[in-house]
């Protein structure tokens, strides 16, 4: 009986594993003919001011498979694990970089910045600052227009290195932001620091900002980057009443789809020139 039940147990969980395994490989194969066959679309949400201006926007990555748009919290895990994601991240800089660079020829949209994410696992890569040099050198976009978001677990494994490299990319005129803040392990230290430019309150926070605990939570957040000289972004606001308490607060710009969506290029850029050409 039991040996019996224990080699069930075995061979459940054995399947599983070669489950998972072959379910990664797949992805893993499919990711590599994406790559080939250049499948990938950067979408971009809009970031506005406290006027309802577009001041910037972030571009987030999307897998567009027959015809179907995969998220990235579907194939950026496996792209890390394997190492595709080199070259996607290579990808989403070049594309980043174009596109600023598309925009400085356009009265409007030569104001908007573009805020790009890069994974840890990608800035660790030995090559990765050599990579970026060589991508703004051919493309020659504006730096200062454009964003690197990072994540507080950029400054775990190598403090020293991480340290050197936001140094360097900020030398080299990126503005660097702090994405989802609040969720990982930073200390007011490490914010100064690193000399991150703009904070970007995670979504958790802004859901329970109605709530009078929610409102503290994000009160403290805003007075810490008052006193520090950090621009504040809210992120995934959905509702008025959020937006509302959150300028009250002090925020400085806001994302969410209370606004838009992550929009396709032309799409975004017409939303652009809607907001910022009407009248208050
Ligand atoms: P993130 O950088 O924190 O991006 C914000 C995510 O929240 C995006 O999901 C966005 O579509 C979503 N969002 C924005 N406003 C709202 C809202 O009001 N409500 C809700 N429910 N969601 C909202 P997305 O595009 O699926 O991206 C998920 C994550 O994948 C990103 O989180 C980022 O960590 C990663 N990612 C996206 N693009 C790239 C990329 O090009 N490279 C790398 N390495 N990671 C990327
Ligand atoms: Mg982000
Ligand atoms: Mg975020
Ligand atoms: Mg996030």
């Amino acid at each position: 009986e039991a040996k019996h039940r224990g080699r069930n147990k075995y061979v459940i969980f054995n399947t599983d594993v070669k489950e998972k395994i072959s379910k990664e490989y797949t992805i893993k194969t499919m990711l590599q003919k994406a790559i080939e066959n250049e499948e990938f679309e950067l979408f971009y949400q809009p970031k506005l001011d406290r006027n309802k201006r577009v001041v910037g926007c972030e571009a987030l990555i999307r897998w567009i498979k027959d015809g179907k748009v995969v998220p990235p919290g579907e194939f950026i895990p496996v792209a890390e694990k394997s190492g595709l994601i080199y070259e996607i991240g290579k990808w989403v800089i070049e594309e980043s970089a174009k596109r600023v660079q598309e925009w400085e020829s356009d009265e409007i949209l030569k104001e908007i910045s573009l805020a790009f994410n890069v994974s840890v696992v990608q800035m660790r890569r030995e090559g990765f600052l050599n990579d970026v040099r060589n991508i703004i050198s051919k493309i020659k976009p504006n730096v200062s227009n454009l964003e690197i978001e990072i994540t507080e677990s950029v400054f775990i494994e190598n403090k020293q290195r991480a340290l050197h490299l936001l140094e360097l990319l900020k030398r080299m005129g990126f503005k660097i932001n702090l994405d989802d803040f609040g969720t990982g392990y930073s200390s007011i230290s490490v914010l100064k620091e690193f000399k991150i430019d703009i904070l970007k309150i995670d979504k958790s926070f802004v859901d329970e900002v109605l709530s009078k605990e929610g409102r503290v939570y994000v009160k403290t957040i805003i007075d810490m980057s008052k006193n520090l000289n950090l621009l504040t972004v809210a992120e995934g606001v959905e509702y008025q009443e959020q937006f509302e308490v959150l300028k009250e607060l002090g925020v400085d710009y806001f994302q969410g789809y209370l606004f838009a969506k992550p929009l396709k290029k032309e799409e975004f850029e017409e939303f652009v020139k809607k907001l910022n050409t009407s009248k208050f």
